[in-house]
C-alpha cells in the first residue's frame, strides 16, 4: 500500500495525539495511528497541531493592500475610509486590482488562509472591481476558495446606480447578496434595503451577508429586520450579518428579545475583532466603548458565530497580514472571554464555523474530505491562538502549496539553553 502523502504524529483539534493522516490524491484516505504503508512524500508533524485550512468568512479583497493610496486615513474612522476608498474607486484598474488580490492569497496560503469571503464593491458603474474578482476567482480556485459577495459601499438606495449594478453583478456570477442599512440616508431606507436585498436572494436562491450596524449607534436595529425577513421569506441557514457592533451599545432588554429573533431565523453573526475594535468608540471620549458585538450571550443561545479580519492594509485598517489567528487572538481579548472553553472556541470561529457559513463542501479533518490542513507549531488549538503559531506546512488537495521553517531562536546566555522554541512553553495542565 502506498499513498501520496503521510502526516505523521499529529495532533488533532480535537486533543487526539501521535495520530497519521494519509493522502490519496486530492483526498484524505485514512486518519489513524501508525499507519503501515509508504508515501511520496512523508511529513513529521513531531506531535504538532493539524488542523484544517483557516477560512476568513469577511473579507475585502478589491481593497486590500492599497494602504497609502491615494494618501492615509488621517481620522482613523469608518466614515473616513468609505471617503477613502471612493477616492481611490476612480483610479482602479483591472490589472491592478487583479495583481493586489494575488499578492494577497499568496500571503493567505502562507499563513493556511485556504478560504475567503470577500465582499465587492458594485457602486462603480464600470463594475472594474467585480470583473477582476471574478477572474481572480479562476485564477486561484486551485489554491483559494473565493465566494464573492455583491456589496453596495456607497448604499443600496444612497447610490442611484447600486441597484441595478447589484443585479448586473449578481448576472456576472457573483455569489452572495450583500448590502449595508446602517450607510443608507435613514433607518427607514435601512431596512426597506434589508427587505430588498433579502428578497433578490430569495428569488436568486442565494446567501445573504450584509454589513449590518456597523457603528455604536444603539438604535441601530437592522440586524432585527434581517431576521425578520429571514423568517418571512424562508432564509434559514443561508443568511448571516457581519459586525452586528451597535449591539454592543443596545439597551439589555431590547437585546434580550432580539437574540432569540435571530436564533429562530438560523441567522449567523460574523464579527470581525481587528476593525471593531478600531474603527468603534472613535466618537467616544471615556469610557470608550469597544464595539465588539455580544459573542458569548450569542454562542449561549447556539446562533453561529464566525470571526472575520475584514481589512488588511487598506484605507479602513492599516495593519493585518492574513493571520486568521491574530483575529482569534484579539477576539480573546477584546470581548474579553478568557477561559480555556472560550479560547479554544475562538480557533472554531475562524475554521469549522465560517467554513458552515461559506457553506464549503468536504471541508474538515476526516477520511473521504479534500485534503486540505496546516501544519501548525503549536500543540493545540489554544496554544496556536496563544502564539499565533507559525504555519510549517500548508496542504491544499494532497499537495504541499507552503512551507516554513519553524519558529527557533539561538540563545547564547551563559548557563541557559542555546536554542529556544516558542511551542515548548506550554500550560502545566492544558484545560
Ligand atoms: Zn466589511
Amino acid at each position: 500500500m502506498a499513498f501520496d502523502l503521510i502526516v505523521r504524529n499529529a495532533t488533532l483539534p480535537d486533543s487526539r495525539p501521535g495520530l497519521d493522516i494519509a493522502v490519496e490524491g486530492d483526498r484524505i484516505a485514512a486518519i489513524a495511528p501508525s499507519i503501515e504503508a509508504e508515501a511520496g512524500r512523508i511529513i513529521d508533524a513531531q506531535g504538532y497541531l493539524v488542523a484544517p485550512p483557516f477560512v476568513d468568512c469577511h473579507f475585502h479583497m478589491d481593497a486590500t493592500l492599497s494602504l497609502g493610496l491615494p494618501r492615509m486615513n488621517q481620522s482613523g474612522t469608518l466614515l473616513e475610509g468609505i471617503a477613502l476608498w471612493g477616492e481611490l474607486k476612480p483610479l482602479l484598474t483591472h490589472e491592478a486590482v487583479i495583481e493586489r488580490a494575488l499578492r494577497y492569497c499568496d500571503l493567505a496560503v502562507s499563513q493556511g488562509l485556504l478560504a475567503v469571503r470577500s465582499h465587492v464593491d458594485v457602486c462603480d458603474d464600470r463594475l472594474l472591481a467585480v470583473e477582476a474578482l471574478v477572474e481572480v476567482r479562476e485564477k486561484v480556485k486551485p489554491y483559494v476558495d473565493l465566494q464573492l459577495v455583491a456589496f453596495p459601499q456607497d448604499g443600496y438606495y444612497r447610490s442611484p446606480t447600486a441597484a441595478k449594478n447589484l443585479e448586473r453583478a449578481l448576472d456576472m456570477g457573483v455569489d452572495v447578496v450583500g448590502g449595508i442599512p446602517h450607510f443608507e440616508r435613514t433607518m427607514a431606507d435601512g431596512a426597506a434595503s434589508v427587505r430588498a436585498l433579502c428578497e433578490i436572494a430569495a428569488e436568486r436562491g442565494l446567501m445573504v451577508d450584509l454589513h449590518c450596524d456597523e457603528s455604536d449607534d444603539p438604535m441601530s436595529r437592522h440586524i432585527e429586520t434581517l431576521a425578520a425577513e429571514t423568517q418571512r421569506l424562508g432564509l434559514h441557514g443561508r443568511v448571516a450579518g457581519s459586525h452586528l457592533t451597535s449591539m454592543h451599545s443596545m439597551d439589555n432588554y431590547y437585546v434580550s428579545k432580539l437574540l432569540p429573533l435571530m436564533q429562530e431565523a438560523g441567522v449567523a453573526a460574523i464579527a470581525n475583532p481587528l476593525i471593531n475594535i478600531t474603527l468603534q468608540g472613535r466618537h467616544d471620549t471615556y469610557p470608550r466603548r469597544r464595539g465588539l458585538t455580544r459573542i458569548p450571550e450569542m454562542r449561549a443561545l447556539g446562533i453561529p458565530v464566525a470571526l472575520g479580519q475584514d481589512c488588511c492594509m487598506d484605507p479602513w485598517y492599516g495593519l493585518g497580514q492574513a493571520d486568521m489567528l491574530d483575529v482569534a487572538n484579539m477576539a480573546v481579548h477584546a470581548v474579553p472571554m478568557t477561559s480555556r472553553e472560550a479560547i479554544r472556541w475562538s480557533f472554531d470561529a475562524v475554521t469549522t464555523v465560517p467554513a458552515r457559513i461559506l457553506g464549503l463542501e468536504n471541508y474538515g479533518l476526516a477520511p473521504g474530505r479534500n485534503a486540505d490542513f496546516v501544519l501548525l507549531q503549536a500543540s493545540d488549538p489554544i496554544e496556536a491562538v496563544r502564539m499565533r503559531a507559525a504555519r510549517l506546512a500548508v496542504v491544499r488537495r494532497g499537495k504541499v502549496i507552503a512551507e516554513a521553517p519553524p519558529r527557533l531562536t539561538r540563545l547564547d546566555i551563559a548557563g541557559r539553553p542555546s536554542t529556544l522554541d516558542p511551542a515548548s512553553y506550554r500550560p502545566h495542565a492544558p484545560h
